[in-house]
């Protein structure tokens, strides 16, 4: 398996990040399944890859910058290049609050997860990245992000997805020169612990995420996605 590319995915112990892992595990990726907590994320790697060929898990706190650096050292020493991050770690759906009462100190806890866990992210990867002759980031975003579909409620994680939306053509733009296709992608609603019942199957939720992190070379860049199909921003 030396050769196969490889991912890693961020927020993967459960819901859409975890089934990405399944998904890019069946398209021959030697993955790394992040997770903030270690023996959820080695409880989840079991499940999928019991073996442990393919899965390795990795401890991963997106909002700690030590502990994105110690995951970019073990995946530089362990792998030496990467081709797929998908930055998929997120929290805080505050559909109870409203931007003008909004605790500001909750907000500023989604963006660091939401938002500055995907910049820390990527940046320590970059090195990695560049490496691979086919890099692809994914940013899992969400409609709820887009400027035409701000009309109230979840202040803090509208803002941090249309954040990091910006911050998906900005890295696009930079990274296009190395070759590397950077994207977000809107997942739809899903049933997860997030998106409560009566959302999708989570598999087709990650499917297109996987689209993204699997584009051919010469594929999209800075666009804004869902099942493959561009969203207005
Ligand atoms: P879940 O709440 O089911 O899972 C979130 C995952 O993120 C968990 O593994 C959680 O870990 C992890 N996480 C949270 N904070 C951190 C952190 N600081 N560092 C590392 N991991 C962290 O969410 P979903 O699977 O539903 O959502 C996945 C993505 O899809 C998110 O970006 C979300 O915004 C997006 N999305 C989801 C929709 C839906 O309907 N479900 C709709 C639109 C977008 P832990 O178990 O430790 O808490």
């Amino acid at each position: 398996g030396a050769d196969l590319p490889v991912a890693v995915v961020t927020g993967a112990n459960r819901g859409i990040g975890y089934e990405v892992v399944r998904q890019l595990a069946d398209r021959r990726h030697r993955v790394v399944l992040g997770s903030r907590d270690l023996d959820k994320g080695r409880a989840a790697a079991a499940r999928l890859d019991p073996g442990g060929e393919r899965v390795t898990a990795v401890r991963l706190d997106v909002a700690d910058a030590e502990s994105v650096a110690a995951m970019a050292d073990r995946v530089t020493r362990e792998l030496g290049r990467v081709d797929v991050v998908v930055n998929n770690a997120a929290i805080l759906y505050d559909t109870w609050a409203q931007a003008r009462s909004a605790d500001l100190a909750e907000v500023q806890q989604a963006l660091d997860t939401n938002l500055f866990g995907a910049w820390r992210v990527t940046q320590a990867l970059l090195p990695l990245l560049r490496r691979s002759s086919h890099g692809r980031v994914v940013m899992v975003s969400s409609e709820g992000g887009s400027l035409h579909a701000m009309s109230g409620g979840t202040p803090a994680y509208s803002v941090s997805k249309a954040a990091l939306n910006a911050l998906t053509r900005l890295l696009a733009g930079e990274l296009g020169r190395d070759g590397v296709l950077v994207n977000a992608v809107c997942p739809g609603w899903v049933a997860t612990d997030m998106g409560g019942r009566g959302g999708r199957p989570v598999a087709e939720g990650a499917a297109g995420v996987v689209w993204a992190a699997t584009l051919p070379d010469g594929g999209p860049t800075g666009g804004f996605f869902r099942d493959g199909e561009p969203l207005a921003w």
